[in-house]
Parts: C-alpha cells; sequence; structure tokens
C-alpha cells in the first residue's frame, strides 16, 4: 500500500515549471559523512559542473565550521577553549546556534545541542563506538557538563559565550542547515526547479518536468515490510527524518540508539522508531524531527499538533510497527 501526502496549498510564485529545452541532470558527492545530491533541470550542460564546484565548496566551508570530527573547526575551537570566555563565531555557525538553543527552550531542553560528552560516551561521537553502555559515573560526568541555558550569544559581536567545559554537537541540525544553505546557491543560479538531499534529509523547489512534483518517500525504518510507503509531494518544502535505527548498538538485547534523552543522559526508550518532519526550513525540520523522537509518542504530538506541524511518527509495536500523524500531515493525505 501506498500513501501519498500533498501540501494543501503552494505558494505563489513558487512554481515554473522547467521548459522543453531544460534537461533534468544530477550531481553529487560525500559531506558530513555521508552524501549529497542534487537534482535539477538546466538548459545548460555546464551549469551543472558549476552547481557541483559551488556547492561543494559551500559544504566544505560549513564542514570546516560545525564538524565535531574535526579538531581544527571553530566548533572544536569552541569546544575546547579553556574556562569561561567568548568564542568568536562564523556568521553561519552563529545563525546554527542561535536556532539550536532556540528550539532548545521550546522543547524545554529536549533538544539540547550541547550533548557531546554524552554523545561521546555512548560511543556516537568522534571517539569511536563503544559497543557497551558507559558506566553510571560517564552519565553523570556527562549530565553535569551538558548545559544549553548557560550559553549566551552576543549577536552584536557575532559571538558565543562557552562557559567552559561545553561541548556542543550540531549532528542533529547540521544536515538541515547545510541542505538549505545549497538550496540557497541553486535560488543564486537562478535554477526554479530543483531537489536537494544530504543523507536522507530533503528540500526542493518547483517541479519536475511536465509540471509533476518532486515525490519522495519517506525514510522508514528497516524491516517495516509490509507497512504503507509514504510519498510526499515536495513543494518549496523541506522533510527530515530521525530514527532509532540510524545508529545504535545492541547489548544484552537492549538497543541503544544515538538520540540521547538530556534529562536521563541516556539513549531514548519508548516506542518510537523514527520521526519524520515537514517544515519550510530544513533546519527546523530536523532539529524538529529529533526533538519529538526525544519527546516520545505522547508529548511529541503534543508539542507538534500546538504548532500545526506536520509530523508522522512510526513506533514499534510488538514484532510489527504503527503510524500515527498529526492533523497538519493528515490533512496532507486527504
Ligand atoms: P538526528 O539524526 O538529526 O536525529 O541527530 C542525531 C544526532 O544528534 C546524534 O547522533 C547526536 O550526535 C545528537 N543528539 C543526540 N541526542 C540529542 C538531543 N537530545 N538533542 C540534540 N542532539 C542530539
Ligand atoms: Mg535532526
Amino acid at each position: 500500500m501506498r500513501l501519498a501526502a500533498v501540501p494543501s496549498s503552494i505558494p505563489a510564485g513558487e512554481v515554473r515549471p522547467p521548459s522543453k529545452d531544460e534537461t533534468r541532470r544530477n550531481c553529487g558527492g560525500e559531506t558530513m559523512g555521508t552524501t549529497w545530491r542534487v537534482d535539477l533541470h538546466s538548459s545548460r550542460m555546464e551549469s551543472v559542473g558549476e552547481v557541483r564546484h559551488t556547492v561543494a565548496e559551500v559544504l566544505e566551508r560549513l564542514v570546516g565550521q560545525m564538524s565535531h570530527y574535526r579538531p581544527d573547526s571553530d566548533l572544536g575551537r569552541f569546544n575546547r577553549a579553556r574556562g569561561a570566555q567568548w568564542v568568536n563565531l562564523p556568521v553561519e555557525m552563529f545563525h546554527v546556534l542561535d536556532t539550536a538553543l532556540s528550539v532548545a527552550l521550546e522543547t524545554e531542553g529536549a533538544f539540547d545541542p550541547t550533548l557531546g560528552h554524552l554523545v561521546n560516551s555512548w560511543g556516537f561521537g568522534p571517539n569511536g563506538p563503544t559497543g557497551t553502555p558507559p558506566d553510571a559515573q560517564a552519565v553523570l560526568d556527562g549530565l553535569f557538563r551538558r548545559g544549553w541555558s548557560r550559553l549566551l550569544l552576543d549577536p552584536a559581536r557575532g559571538r558565543a559565550w562557552q562557559p567552559g567545559g561545553v561541548s556542543v554537537d550540531f549532528s542533529s541540525i547540521a544536515k538541515g542547515f547545510a541542505v538549505d544553505q545549497v538550496a540557497r546557491v541553486l535560488d543564486d543560479f537562478g535554477i526554479a526547479n530543483f531537489l536537494v538531499e544530504i543523507g536522507g534529509e530533503l528540500r526542493s523547489r518547483g517541479v519536475k518536468s511536465g509540471g509533476h512534483p518532486w515525490w519522495v518517500a519517506i525514510e522508514q525504518p528497516p524491516d517495516c515490510e509490509g507497512f504503507p510507503e509514504v510519498v510526499v509531494a515536495l513543494c518549496g518544502q523541506a522533510v527530515a527524518t530521525s530514527g532509532d535505527y540510524r545508529r545504535y548498538f545492541m547489548h544484552d538485547g537492549v538497543r541503544y540508539s544515538h538520540t540521547i534523552d538530556p534529562r536521563t543522559g541516556k539513549p531514548v526508550r519508548g516506542d518510537l522508531a523514527s520521526v519524520t518532519v515537514i517544515h519550510d526550513q530544513c533546519i527546523l525540520a530536523d532539529a524538529y524531527s529529533t526533538a519529538l523522537l526525544v519527546l516520545g509518542e505522547a508529548a511529541g504530538h503534543l508539542f507538534a499538533e500546538k504548532r500545526q506541524l506536520p509530523a508522522l511518527f512510526i513506533a514499534r509495536d510488538g514484532n510489527g510497527f504503527r503510524h500515527s500523524c498529526t492533523r497538519a500531515f493528515q490533512d496532507m493525505l486527504d
């Protein structure tokens, strides 16, 4: 079975379908430990080469700023700053931190960009996999060292306050931001019809030839056979999915996934296997999908309904799965 989700309205001026001389082309590469891909309609073969080059440059710049894995990144510099001090940040990183702190505030800390030490202790950070849960002391230590509310921003001077020892991790938001930045590059090239994807997070503009929407299949947990495939007509919007199957380890029959509940310092428990969010901005689709996975089914639904967010929840149910969605998502299915 297949369910199709279509936006109830398309922003005015959004769509200029590809003309006959515009051919569908694509380019891609590797970034952020995953892959990127752009599908676009263009009349000029050369423009794809230029697009590939510019996108690769932009992504390299973002990785140089925000990679948790590169000690020489601006993020590495922020995390290593000795003692309490202001740290100057590049404009894009400042924006990502600002957005991450807003989502942390909005979700009462369920989304927390300062879990770097905990993420590492659980084997999902730059120190590499451990395969076993950390001891209680390491969890306590990570809980003590997190603290999004202790970071401060100084927009006038483009700097952030490092209270000392806080480890920022942008893995739950940087891909979404990068998708938005790539979409901006394509806008600047004057490309009216495209689909951008980085590691499963997507954003589109316009339509494909013949006026057909960019249909994208929503990522589902593996072993979901027999479960309805959900496809979305992305029209100027972004979609992001967070799942407990993306990175995890099994220990004594328990699944430990890379999404950490900041209240316990441990991987989230509960039935949710994945959450997908649709939003105009991929940075927010990415942050919210992580946040809803932490909040869990009941609180996640409440949060998303209150903000009229289209969101799809897939939960484990015995040996199978069940799904539920918000009213805004249901409206797209009807
Ligand atoms: P995503 O796949 O976008 O849901 O991001 C998951 C990644 O975000 C994990 O690998 C961690 O690096 C980081 N992370 C884990 N828990 C949280 C959380 N509660 N809030 C923000 N980021 C988190
Ligand atoms: Mg995310």
